[in-house]
């Protein structure tokens, strides 16, 4: 047989190692999710695969993980007939790590200590099969690819910086396809095999995973055995010796060992909503998006009529770390199926507009071909209408959490994703009205507590035809500016847009409620309180300052006007009727700088 050959780790593995063995041996146990997670992982590979290659499945036609332990040795084997590894996918798989990936761990893992949980990190950055060595001294996986016809075995060992690969040479060992784990517990964690230890971590991590998870069981059955009767009793019992002699029959327990269903494999999507509970479904969203905080809304629906599916939605707790990429669009935020079958996580805006990108969900749909690539994805009408609903259904969802009586669960999410909110306001015209109720504002009337604009609306004047707003780089600065005074004077609400993007999204808004948006500080504001005898008046007293100041600032402005729009301050600078608004001004420069 050909030598086991020995590799080196690329050098962010190791260092990932120290990192796991180090940083996340509060909680070992999750191990197991890890793994059978990648099992999963591998089923719906080849799961998808088979669908246009029907002969992958020979050999092996059920798809399961099967989780067997020998108590006695401290030995845990995780065996599922997925789509396997070849001799390089070994390397490239459990051999390197992307850099970036380990990079983003590194800095999650800090960042976790302040938000305090780091128990789920592990999968979240693509680590999942380190956490081996939180239990193991060793670690033995042997596969088969149907892209080979050899079987591989890898093995390492917690603390090694090499890991080797040779071939399996054992008959015993063969797999039809397939990878099984072969995990050599450490002396303080070999409680880990015993079954009833790995049944209980099962059904705890893996209670969302589609495809059946069997472990290993002892079981027993009672039967009833007929038994000779005591010789000597029956001479005791002399005198009825003829009549007496009935047989006697005693229960014994027969025990053998088998495997047992463990898991339940509905997905939660396809029961009745009625009869889920808000635990399931957070303990879903959980699991299915690695995240470790509740979601602050969910939705479950299905559609039916032109195109049925059903989906469920949900909206985060918090935005994911980065903040700053908020349309970043591999969020893998849509995990769409086909008849049960996961086809990809992987959009780019096909089932769902990237500013919403922060809603995450699963969607099932059974008119889509299961060999549904993206192409088909891009140009179905299918995918169109799924695409048209699911939005209204998130917006649905939003507008929930903001009339939640609950009132900190809005501010929650607005803080986490307004900017999402009003980036759609730029990009998602088609949804404006859907948007608009849900935007939260400043206030020169609210300067510590943010308002809807139907709020705004309610609190209009009877003459007011317009929403004013101003847009500065600060509540503080808002309400110093010039421009604010006549209408604090007249008791006009001015929004404070203080957010960079904010003047440009309300710019794109237009109107609410057929009122338009207003910049008080343009040249043209009128607050309809013209006094043109007044004014005549003012012109000639002031015409001639005008004038001069003109002549002596020259061309660093473009024109110098009386106005009726001040009540303290002597003069104001404003933009043109047509230019940027000084906000807008500065943004550009500081785009060009
Ligand atoms: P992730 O699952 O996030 O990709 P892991 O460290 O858990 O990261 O796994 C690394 C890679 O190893 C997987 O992407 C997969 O290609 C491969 N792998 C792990 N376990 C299995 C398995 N049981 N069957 C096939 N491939 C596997
Ligand atoms: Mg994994």
């Amino acid at each position: 047989t050909p030598p086991a050959e020995r590799y080196e780790y690329q050098a962010e593995v190791s260092r990932l190692m120290d990192l796991i063995v180090n940083s996340l041996y509060s909680n070992k146990e999750v191990f197991l999710r890890e793994l059978i997670s990648n099992a999963s992982d591998a089923l719906d590979k080849l799961r998808f695969l088979s669908v246009t290659q029907p002969d992958l499945l020979k050999g092996a036609v059920d798809l399961d993980i099967r989780i067997q332990t020998d108590k006695e040795n401290g030995i845990v084997t995780i065996t599922d007939t997925g789509i396997g590894m070849t001799q390089q996918e070994l390397v490239d798989c459990l051999g390197t790590i992307a850099q970036s990936g380990t990079a983003k761990f590194l800095k999650a893992l800090k960042d976790s200590k302040e938000v305090g949980g780091d128990n789920n990190l592990i999968g979240q950055f693509g680590v999942g099969f380190y956490s081996a060595f939180l239990v193991c001294d060793r670690v033995v996986v042997s596969t088969k690819s149907p892209k080979s016809d050899k079987q591989y075995v890898w093995e390492g060992e917690a603390n090694a910086s090499s890991y080797t690969i040779r071939e399996e040479t054992d008959p015993e060992k063969l797999l039809p396809r397939g990878t099984r784990l072969t995990l050599h517990l450490k002396r303080d964690d070999k409680g880990f095999a015993h079954p009833e230890r790995i049944q209980k971590l099962v059904k705890n991590y893996s209670q969302f995973v589609s495809f059946p998870i069997y472990t290993w069981q002892e079981k027993g059955f009672t039967k009833e055995v007929e038994v000779d009767e005591d010789p000597a009793e029956t001479k005791k019992d002399g005198q009825n010796e003829q009549s007496e002699k009935k047989k006697k029959t005693k229960t014994v327990v027969e025990k053998y060992w088998d495997w047992e269903l463990t898991n339940e494999t509905q997905p939660i999507w396809l029961r009745n909503p009625k009869e889920v509970t808000t635990e399931e479904y957070n303990e879903f969203y959980k699991k299915t998006f690695n995240e470790y905080l509740d979601p602050l809304a969910s939705s479950h629906f299905t559609t039916e009529g032109e195109v049925e599916f059903r989906s469920i939605l949900y909206v985060p707790a918090i935005a994911p770390m980065g903040k700053d990429d908020i349309v970043n669009p591999k969020t893998k935020n849509i995990r769409l199926y086909v008849k049960r079958v996961f086809i990809s996580d992987d959009f780019d805006g096909e089932l769902f507009p990237r500013y919403l990108s922060f809603v995450k969900g699963v969607v099932d749909s059974n008119d889509l071909p299961l060999n549904v690539s993206r192409e088909i994805l891009q140009e179905s009408r299918i995918v169109r209408i799924m695409r048209k609903r699911l939005v209204r259904k998130a917006f649905d969802m939003i507008l929930g959490i903001s009339m939640s009586e609950n009132k900190d669960d809005y501010d929650r999410f607005w803080e986490n994703f307004g900017k999402h909110l009003k980036l759609g306001c730029i990009e998602d015209r088609e949804n404006h009205k859907r948007i608009a109720p849900l935007l939260r504002f400043l206030s020169s009337q609210s300067v510590d507590e943010l308002i809807s604009l139907d709020e705004y609306v309610e609190n209009m004047k009877p003459e007011q035809k317009d929403i004013y707003y101003m847009a500065a780089d600060s509540v503080t600065s808002a309400r110093n500016t010039p421009f604010l005074e006549r209408l604090l004077e007249k008791d006009l609400e001015v929004l404070f847009l203080v957010d960079p993007i904010d003047e440009v999204a309300i710019q794109n808004l237009k109107a609410y409620k057929e009122k338009n948006f207003v910049d008080i500080s343009k040249e043209d504001l009128d607050l309809g309180d013209k006094n043109e005898e007044k004014d005549k008046e003012i012109k000639q007293e002031f015409g001639q300052t005008c004038d001069w100041i003109k002549k002596h600032l020259g061309d660093k402005v473009a024109s110098v006007q009386i106005s009726n729009r001040l009540s303290s301050s002597p003069c104001v600078l404003v933009s043109g009727k047509f230019g940027w608004s000084a906000n807008m001004e500065r943004l550009m420069k500081a785009q060009t700088a």
